[in-house]
């Protein structure tokens, strides 16, 4: 444990947001069945709570949502409830469905524009009711993380994070990488940023110091005209031109192969110098779970970036995806969001 504060005369205050997931689910103790659970009595399904250093205040979504419909308007929903209690709490737990939790943190570490407290989204991969859950130590790790602070009052992780069986990730480089087995997430392209075990390892030199002194500036407003899609030995022309003339579209997230590569086939590189054209962002990431995009070092890559296509460097599909939306909402001027997107905004790639 490094430089974390022992002294348990001051009570810290958590608010946890439960926005649905499997995690929810509780055990009736009447006929044995499943059912969601009731959080404002979070204490009767965890009495082990009574242990945490930390007053819990909760605040429920209702009705709480299966995170497959997780979307913009919920993003906005969880950054007004931290931005009205931003003062009121050290810190700010999110139970979350695992399947888009990758999706949420990425888009709140854009949205809460320098944060100075931890936002730990969390879930289960088992139902809170269920014997063998994962979810009573994920919420009470995570609890503890949202009010863990240095001898000097600031908070160890001031960062929107994921943290899931013992590993607490950044949120806009972590991935589900398991439908099933509690090790649901990691971050391939990014350390760890604490290692729960029988102590807290904390790893700081990569977690971000925040300027204190600053205001946290929230943002409300995605815009969600964006596609993914991933390239695939004999993509075929005329399927592929009829999606991406679709007018509305802004920003394009493209999986390619290896350190970045495409076919070089030339209709596929005149159809994406056409669009980049237009003014739509097209980004380029590996469909590699780990690596970085490097645009230079194939001739393939290399033509891509001749047709306007920026490299997403060694960004998740998720942090690409929910940062184009961000800065779309944020600027009309498509070579503004072309230079943003090359810049770490909240620790999203390394450059
Ligand atoms: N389908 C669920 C969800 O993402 C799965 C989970 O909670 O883990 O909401």
């Amino acid at each position: 444990m490094q430089n974390q504060e022992t002294n348990t005369k001051h009570l810290h205050h958590v608010l946890l947001i439960y926005t649905g997931g499997t995690i929810g689910m509780g055990r009736n103790p009447v006929t044995g069945a499943l059912e969601p659970l009731d959080f404002n009595h979070l204490h009767d399904a965890m009495p082990e709570l009574k242990y945490v250093n930390a007053e819990i205040d909760v605040y429920q979504f209702t009705p709480p949502i299966d995170s497959s419909d997780m979307a913009p308007r919920q993003w906005a929903q969880i950054v007004r409830i931290i931005d009205d209690r931003y003062n009121d709490y050290d810190g700010f737990v999110i139970l979350h469905g695992t399947d888009t939790m990758a999706y949420t943190a990425s888009a709140l570490s854009f949205m809460l524009e320098n944060l100075t407290k931890p936002v730990i989204l969390t879930g289960s991969q088992l139902p809170m009711g269920q014997l063998r859950t994962d979810g009573k130590e994920n919420v009470l790790t995570s609890i503890e993380l949202a009010y863990a602070h240095h001898l000097d009052g600031t908070p160890m992780v001031p960062e929107v994070c994921i943290y899931f069986n013992g590993k607490l990730l950044r949120g806009n480089r972590a991935t589900k990488v398991a439908a099933d087995g509690f090790a649901a997430f990691d971050s391939y392209n990014y350390p760890h940023l604490c290692d729960a075990g029988v102590n807290f390892d904390y790893h700081q030199h990569h977690i971000f110091r925040p300027d204190f002194t600053k205001k946290m500036m929230p943002h409300f407003a995605m815009d969600p005209h964006v596609i993914v899609f991933s390239l695939f030995p004999g993509i075929q022309e005329s399927i592929f031109r009829r999606i991406l003339e679709a007018t509305e579209i802004r920003g394009i997230v493209m999986r390619s192969f290896g350190s970045g590569n495409a076919p070089q086939q030339p209709w596929l590189l005149r159809l994406l110098r056409e669009v980049t054209e237009r003014g739509v962002t097209i980004v380029n990431i590996s469909q590699c779970a780990s690596g970085v995009v490097e645009m230079g070092r194939y001739d393939t890559g290399y033509q891509l970036k001749e047709a306007g296509v920026l490299s997403g460097y060694d960004s998740t599909v998720e942090a690409a995806v929910t940062k184009l939306m961000f800065l779309q909402a944020r600027y009309s001027d498509p070579h503004m969001i072309r230079t943003m997107m090359a810049r770490s905004i909240a620790g999203e790639i390394t450059i």
